[in-house]
Order: structure tokens, then C-alpha cells, then sequence
């Protein structure tokens, strides 16, 4: 129905359009139509999330927003900081503590591989994927004429200083 009585001019496929805040499916290459799935975990605290598949290919779609590092601000940055130098200094104090437990050097070396993997490889995981995702936003999205605004721009509104 709704097609019918569209305009031609707004059949144009806008999901080619570069949106900095609208979901992007990373696998069909554009702002594709989703649909919304709440997933909800019945554990010893439920929680609810709720993600955003893509009606093409069923993939879970981001807003290229979320990728983006400068998006969360100066002080979003200050908290990866302040994550990984507690990380560090946590496994560091932890190393100093089983040494003294006198624990075997190969449980020792299981137990802080345990925790680096844990603490720095998967956050750090975590970010190289989205500074991937992100850059291959930008890529398509500069193909298509769109400007990255700078850093300052870019970060989320209610940043203050
Ligand atoms: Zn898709």
C-alpha cells in the first residue's frame, strides 16, 4: 500500500545513504531495514538486551556511532585508560601474590594467562573490532560523499567539557 502511493522519488534506496547514527549492517554494506530482538538471560540477575538484527541477512547491526572511539568523548577515553592500568596493576599484584604462595610455576603460569586473557585480550579484542568496523563505515560512507566531522563533533552531546 504504502509503496503505491510512494512518491518515485522516495523509492530511492536510502539504505546507501552514509547515517552516522542509524543502524548499519556490516555484511550487506548499507542502512538495511531490522528488526528488533530482545534477548532476555534468566540467571541470578535477569537481564534484558536488545539487539538489532538485519531483515537481509539476519546479522546483528550497530550504529557506526558505536564503533567510533571519539564518539564516547574525552572521558570515555579516560575510563579505557583507567581500565587498563588497573588490569595491569591487578594482574601485576596478583603475580606478586601467588608467588608467594609458593603454587606451581606451571599452575601459576595458567592462572595469569587466565587473567591477561581475560582483563587485556579480550578488551582489547573488544576495541581493534570496533576501530575495524568503524573504519569500514567511514570507508563506505566517504565513497558516498560523507564528511567525517572532527573528533570534538563527533563525540556524544551531552559531553561537557
Ligand atoms: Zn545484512
Amino acid at each position: 500500500m504504502v509503496l503505491l502511493m510512494a512518491d518515485p522519488q522516495e523509492l530511492v534506496d536510502d539504505s546507501q545513504e552514509p547515517k552516522y547514527d542509524k543502524l548499519w549492517c556490516w555484511k550487506c554494506r548499507g542502512h538495511t531495514d531490522y528488526r528488533m530482538v530482545t534477548h532476555v538471560h534468566h540467571g541470578e540477575h535477569t537481564t534484558v538486551r536488545i539487539k538489532f538484527h538485519c531483515q537481509d541477512c539476519n546479522k546483528t547491526m550497530h550504529k557506526p556511532q558505536d564503533m567510533d572511539l571519539a564518539f564516547y568523548g574525552k572521558w570515555g577515553r579516560v575510563l579505557i585508560w583507567a581500565y587498563f592500568l588497573m588490569a595491569v596493576l591487578g594482574i601485576y599484584y596478583l603475580a606478586i601474590f601467588f608467588l608467594r604462595k609458593e603454587i606451581q610455576y606451571k599452575e601459576f603460569r595458567l592462572i595469569m594467562g587466565f587473567m591477561a586473557f581475560i582483563c587485556l585480550v579480550i578488551p582489547v579484542g573488544v576495541l581493534v573490532r570496533a576501530f575495524i568496523k568503524y573504519a569500514t563505515w567511514k570507508k563506505w560512507a566517504q565513497d558516498r560523499g560523507w564528511k567525517e566531522p572532527s573528533a570534538k563533533e563527533r563525540a556524544w552531546k551531552n559531553e561537557n567539557s
